[in-house]
């Protein structure tokens, strides 16, 4: 069984007070939720926090990013071990706006996957074509490629619980959404480059959210798709009950029999 998971990605929003609002809002909106897991991605210097308010409540929280490094002479970074040390789970890795403003390259992606690994946090590896891509027809040879890179190095036994997000760079805070059939193609590529790589039962269980202007609205057509297992949402989770409809119509999914 895939159980849907549903991602908010708070990006750089926010100050201590509005974070720790948030928090307390989806812990009342969603604290006593089944069957969906829920993950919250603050930016770094709110992770103690939030996860200190969502402790306990069944939503989990993970960083937007981490440092291939383990630790050392990178001002600035935040490692695995730390998210790791403050009892957060999980982590992205690869999300455009890292790819875009911070020089996150497929190599340097490959490095942040197998830091998080290493250091015990579910990786959230995010692929997804550019506007000229798409209209090149190029969509699945990008994410061929970002998916080779990241994941060349493993076996499936290593893999532990990986998550991918198909986010179209295109979709992603622009109100432009894939439509279901755009979106459930290039996850139903992913499941099979997954399959033809690690293994039929590896590509049946892993589970591929889609990130780009998921909102209330257009949620439950997404997650309807049979090869959409959640949603990554950037603007609409910064509001508890936007996110809270999201997590409601991954619910009703019911998750998929694998
Ligand atoms: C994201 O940040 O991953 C994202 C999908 O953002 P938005 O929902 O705002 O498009």
């Amino acid at each position: 069984m895939r159980k849907p998971i549903i991602g908010g990605n708070w990006k750089m929003n926010g100050t201590l007070s509005s974070a720790r609002q948030l928090a307390a809002d989806l812990r009342n909106a969603l604290g006593s939720y089944h069957g969906v897991d829920i993950v919250v991605f603050p930016p770094a210097p709110f992770l103690p926090v939030v996860q200190s308010k969502l402790g306990g409540s069944g939503v989990q929280v993970g960083a937007q990013d981490v440092h291939p490094k383990a630790s050392g002479a990178y001002t600035s970074g935040t490692s695995a071990p730390m998210v790791q040390s403050l009892g957060c789970s999980w982590t992205l890795v690869g999300h455009s706006e890292r790819r875009a403003w911070f020089g996150d390259n497929d190599e340097r992606v490959g490095h942040k996957l197998a830091a998080a690994l290493a250091h015990g946090l579910n990786p959230v590896l995010c692929v997804g074509e550019s506007r000229a891509e798409r209209e090149g027809e190029r969509t699945i040879h990008v994410i061929e490629q970002q998916l080779g890179s990241a994941l060349a190095t493993y076996d499936a036994g290593r893999l532990g619980s990986l998550v991918v997000a198909y986010e179209p760079v295109w979709a992603i805070g622009t109100g432009l959404t894939a439509t279901p059939e755009q979106a459930q193609a290039v996850h139903a590529f992913i499941r099979g480059w997954l399959a033809r790589r690690f293994g039929p039962a590896f590509g049946e269980a892993a589970r591929i959210q889609y990130g780009g202007s998921v909102n209330a609205d257009n949620a439950a057509a997404l997650l309807a798709c049979p090869d959409i297992d959640g949603a990554l949402v950037g603007g609409a989770s910064l509001d508890a009950r936007s996110f809270a409809q999201i997590v409601y119509a991954a619910s009703r999914t019911g998750g998929r029999t694998t």
